[in-house]
């Protein structure tokens, strides 16, 4: 099928909309693939339709090639699943919640681990009816507190969400991986450059997260990379140990101090001013209180840094209830002697006011001197650990600052920070749904054996904005051909019959060889045909007109520039 410029519905815009600050969302705006909606929320016309169509279907074709089967479900859900794993609760304004006209609780789907892992649950019984994967490509709903960039982050989104049922460790291992094939498969064939990060600490649970991150100024993840191998990592993952860190380390648990009481923000300061290692000001130290924490069904405990104001004392019940489902324990002195730095996670003060689970940083943000309080309340110990760095007024750290030319974790070179789109997603779930659920099958011994998972996702539609991200310039797009609305963009440059016919005739000549042709047979001027081709983006755009008179069309490479000309008997062999 030609796509004809004269009836295809498309405005293009000259001017980049108002409320637009990266490259993607201007452009795509501006040559009429989107349109805004509301907030974070945008419709697709037909040529941000053909390009979002092209990309879904190298998802599509990937995913099948592993052997995950595509369902779909309903972005409209019942409340009852995602009490039962608490998200209803933990996901806070970030979840659509609706009422019914019975006043029944519903849901727009953030993504869909819960009815995943029932609907495995409903069908399947036994060993022989594993693995499994199953996959959707469907609308998701989140109100983003900063929706942001047009189809970047919106509050309503496409995902392809994958998961995987196994019965055993070893086939997590195999789904996983073999998600992580795909996903490189999929990002390659799209023409993305990418990184693969760990999203959480290779220290704190092996290789079981990792984020797709396309290279972009514009992204809104900081990641390091090691300059002497292709170790990477998201920021708030990064597990390395400090030079201070590593001399604290050696030091014997008998070199933390213990002290009568609580310290004050100014004891604080006279003690730490009286190690004489540096001079520290109220201003720049933070009280920290060290809690161990574990998932529900995990054997496994992390350490969690709690900040709050010098001056205040941390109040352990809202710890417990940010934390939540996790087990929360105070770490006790021994604790802390086996592994002073391995602190996983910390919580701002801010954090903790909005019930937000913590976010990782690195723990060499926290260096100094501990500080526990033993002799009036001999469980609580307060373990002040103070940042080198400042805080930021709602409690957080520039992590990748702190990181940025310190020496790589694996030992291969300094670390340096570049930032990212997360296009996509891998995690290894385990048991956590399926303990839920009691998703069980019954084992060859007869015995019932709980199935691990693991969830998957991909932005189908944020891939659309990071292609732009990384495939424009001045003029309008650049697409890559794979997700091209159109192979040939064909530019009628004259109004005389054997301009028409001549294009009309190439142009029904390409649509047979199976080339995807856009005519532009528009009764507008050469300058405002050129402005729009550009503008639009497709790889390949040919001239019919002047050179007629000796026999050739132009062909100019939209990534390039770069013009040829080309026999008009030759053209469709030439393109096809
Ligand atoms: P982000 O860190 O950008 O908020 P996320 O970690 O919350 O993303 P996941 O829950 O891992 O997202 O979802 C899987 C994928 O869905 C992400 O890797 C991303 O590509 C995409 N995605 C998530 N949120 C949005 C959104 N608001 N708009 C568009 N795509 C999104
Ligand atoms: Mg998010
Ligand atoms: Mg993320
Ligand atoms: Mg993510």
């Amino acid at each position: 099928m030609i796509t004809r410029m004269s009836t295809l519905f498309l405005r293009t815009l000259r001017e980049d909309p108002a409320d637009a600050e990266v490259p993607s969302h201007k452009l795509l705006v501006r040559a009429g693939y989107v349109r805004r909606v509301g907030p974070g929320v945008y419709s697709w016309l037909p040529l941000g339709l053909a390009v979002f169509r092209r990309v879904e279907q190298v998802v599509r074709e990937e995913m099948n090639a592993i052997g995950a089967q595509e369902i779909l479900f309903p972005a409209l859900l019942p409340r009852e699943p995602y009490e039962a794993t608490n998200r209803w609760a933990e996901y806070g304004p970030a979840l659509f919640r609706i009422k019914d006209r019975k006043g029944a609780d519903y849901l727009l789907g953030p993504t869909h681990e819960e009815l995943f892992t029932l609907t495995v649950k409903g069908e399947y019984a036994s060993y022989k009816d594993y693995p499994v994967m199953l996959y959707q490509i469907q609308t998701k709903y989140r109100d983003e507190e900063r929706p942001r960039a047009g189809i970047l982050r919106g509050r309503e989104f496409v995902m392809k969400d994958s998961y995987s049922f196994d019965l055993d460790d070893d086939g997590l291992a195999d789904s996983y991986r073999k998600h992580r094939d795909a996903y490189r498969t999929i990002f390659d064939r799209v023409g993305l450059r990418y990184v693969i990060v760990a999203a959480t600490s290779g220290a704190m649970g092996g290789s079981a997260s990792e984020e797709f991150l396309a290279e972009s100024e514009t992204g809104e993840d900081t990641y390091v990379r090691s300059t002497g191998s292709d170790y990477a990592a998201n920021v708030e993952a990064v597990v390395t140990r400090a030079p201070e860190a590593q001399s604290v380390d050696d030091k014997p648990a008998a070199e933390v101090h213990h002290t009568p009481d609580t310290p004050t923000i100014e004891t604080l300061v006279d003690f730490l001013n009286s190690t004489g290692e540096r001079k520290f000001t109220a201003a720049e130290t933070l009280k920290n209180v060290l809690v161990k924490t574990r998932q529900p069904g995990s054997d496994e405990w992390s350490l969690l840094a709690v900040a709050v104001p010098g001056d205040r004392e941390v109040d352990f019940k809202r710890v417990e209830a940010a934390l939540e489902p996790a087990q929360v324990e105070l770490l006790t002195e021994a604790d802390f002697a086996a592994n002073p730095f391995l602190v996983k996670g910390y919580i701002g003060p801010k954090a903790l006011q909005d019930n937000k689970v913590p976010f990782l940083v690195d723990p060499r943000i926290v260096t100094g001197t501990a500080w526990v309080t033993g002799a009036d309340k001999p469980d609580h110990h307060v373990v002040d650990l103070v940042c080198g760095r400042d805080f930021t007024p709602d409690g957080t750290i520039e992590a990748a600052e702190v990181l940025e030319g310190d020496p790589s974790p694996d030992g291969t070179g300094t670390l340096e920070s570049a930032r990212g789109i997360e296009v996509g997603h891998i995690f290894q779930l385990g048991r956590k749904y399926s303990d839920t659920f009691g998703l069980d099958a019954l084992g060859q011994d007869g015995k019932p054996k709980r199935i691990t998972m693991g969830s998957y996702g991909v932005g189908v539609s944020r891939l659309v904005a990071a292609i732009v991200e990384q495939n424009h310039d001045r003029d309008g797009l650049v697409w890559p051909r794979e997700v091209a609305p159109a192979d040939v963009h064909m530019v009628m440059a004259g109004k005389d019959d054997t301009v028409r016919d001549t294009a009309e005739r190439l142009a029904a000549e390409l649509d047979d060889a199976g080339v995807r042709v856009i005519l532009d047979d528009r009764a507008s001027s050469p300058g405002v045909k050129f402005a729009d081709a550009e503008l639009v983006g497709v790889p390949t755009i040919l001239v019919v007109g002047k050179g007629l008179a000796n026999g050739v069309v132009e062909v100019k490479d939209r990534r390039s520039g770069e013009r040829t000309e080309v026999a008009v008997d030759e053209i469709v062999d030439h393109l096809r």
